[in-house]
């Protein structure tokens, strides 16, 4: 049995930053990473974005090892014993442990159709599956109009590739932004060549020589060389629930990223955690949250007490447009829309009881400190309180 100070179940963004954390408090105490992946960590941001604009695959890994922390790859832990301290992999190796983080991550969800002719992307080799496929092919289908739809859209046809894009909502992004950037934005994918079907949805799919055919539900038939997925994941909270830790809409953390056992950390896309600016929990699938929240949770489990308040950002890239964000954006809020120029620069504040729950910077940078002090911020706010208040 393998022995460790330290041993971290899941080797995405969150487990390396918490390595990073361990290491800032701790310098010789053993670390252990078990991780499903047969790779070792490395960013993902760049898996939808920067590799498909030209940045090199050897800026992506993380370096976990050289911090002395021992990698178990290819290996998912498929037991937690809390008694006896003890972890157990899905090839019966165990592992024990003085503290233990989960950073689980989540699992993409799948369509009932299709099987691996889709690749559900959100690993390096999802990438290099789907880079293999545009080396042959020229026509790509994608599914899901969130994260991953609209950059992986927006990736394949700068790289000269005919994509369609289909999902049940009405517009790109359609959780997020207000009804007007929605619409705008599906124009703008058109504009750029990419042929966008909404509300549309993915009925079946039959394969075809070396390619497919998808079928939707208005009947429409389109022949695709690739089809890539991106419609959402879920937390992998089995291991939890199974050793009996608290579950609800992920692993329930306190403050300190502890679990409902002392010696017991959660952190990541995984971990439901209270914000105090908000208010409320939060489950946040971002880098931001994986690098703050893993590298918080390692120093603690070091021994560190440090309580976890920060509010994370996100941003994308949709073609030439980009965008920081930071709070509770969804689009069925009161927003306040304060353009600069229509759509391609500005500021949007997203107003729940007379509070600013979300900003959306539109191509303005550097306000994302201003944004959450604004989230903090009691109010009340009244909507012609806050144009011009962040300078777009
Ligand atoms: P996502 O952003 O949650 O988007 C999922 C999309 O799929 C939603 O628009 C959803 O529509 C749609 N959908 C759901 N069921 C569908 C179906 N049967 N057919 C077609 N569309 C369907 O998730 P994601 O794009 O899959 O990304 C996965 C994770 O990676 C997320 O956690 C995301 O935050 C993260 N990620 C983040 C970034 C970033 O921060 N820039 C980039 C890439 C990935 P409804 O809204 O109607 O359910």
């Amino acid at each position: 049995m393998a022995q460790y100070t330290y041993l971290i179940v899941g080797g995405g963004m969150t487990g390396d930053a918490a390595v990073g954390g361990i290491r800032e408090v701790d310098k010789s105490g053993s670390i252990g990473v078990i991780s499903a992946e047969r790779n070792p960590p490395y960013n993902r941001p760049p898996l939808s974005k920067g590799l498909w604009k030209g940045q090199s695959e050897e800026e992506i890994w993380r370096g976990t090892g050289d911090q002395g922390a021992e990698l178990h790859l290819g290996r998912r832990a498929s037991q937690l014993d809390v008694g006896d301290r003890r972890v157990t992999d899905d090839r019966g190796a165990t592992y024990s442990f003085d503290t233990l983080l989960l950073a689980t991550g989540g699992t993409p969800r799948r369509l009932p159709f299709g099987g691996d002719s889709i690749i559900y992307y959100r690993s390096y080799d999802d990438y290099r599956h789907l880079r293999e496929l545009t080396e042959r092919g020229r026509r790509f289908a994608v599914i899901g109009g969130g994260f991953i739809g609209s950059e992986l859209a927006a990736a394949l046809a700068m790289n000269g590739k005919s994509v369609v894009m289909l999902f049940p909502d009405e517009g790109i992004g359609a959780r997020l932004f207000p009804p007007g950037l929605r619409r705008f934005l599906n124009d703008y994918y058109r504009d750029k060549g990419v042929d966008v079907r909404a509300p549309e949805t993915a009925a079946a799919l039959e394969r075809k020589g070396a390619g497919s055919v998808l079928r939707t539900k208005s009947g429409e038939k389109f022949e695709v060389d690739g089809i890539v997925a991106g419609i959402g994941i879920e937390p992998n909270v089995d291991l939890a629930k199974a050793a009996g830790l608290r579950v609800d809409n992920g692993v329930v953390v306190d403050e300190f990223l502890r679990t409902d056992r002392h010696e017991i950390f959660a952190a990541g896309d995984v971990a439901s955690f209270y914000n105090p600016a908000l208010g409320k929990r939060l489950r946040v699938e971002h880098e931001d949250n994986a690098n703050t929240m893993g590298t918080a949770a390692g120093r603690n489990m070091a021994g560190k007490d440090q309580p976890y308040h920060h509010l994370p950002f996100f941003y994308s890239d949709l073609f030439d447009l980009g965008y920081e964000a930071v709070g509770d954006l969804d689009g069925r809020m009161q927003t306040v829309e304060d353009w600069k120029e229509p759509f391609r620069e500005g500021v949007v504040y997203y107003l729940r009881d007379g509070r600013v729950r979300g900003v959306l910077l539109w191509n303005v940078w550097e306000q994302v400190d201003n944004a959450r002090k604004l989230i903090a911020e009691p109010g009340p706010f009244r909507p012609q309180d806050l144009k011009g208040r962040l300078p777009a």
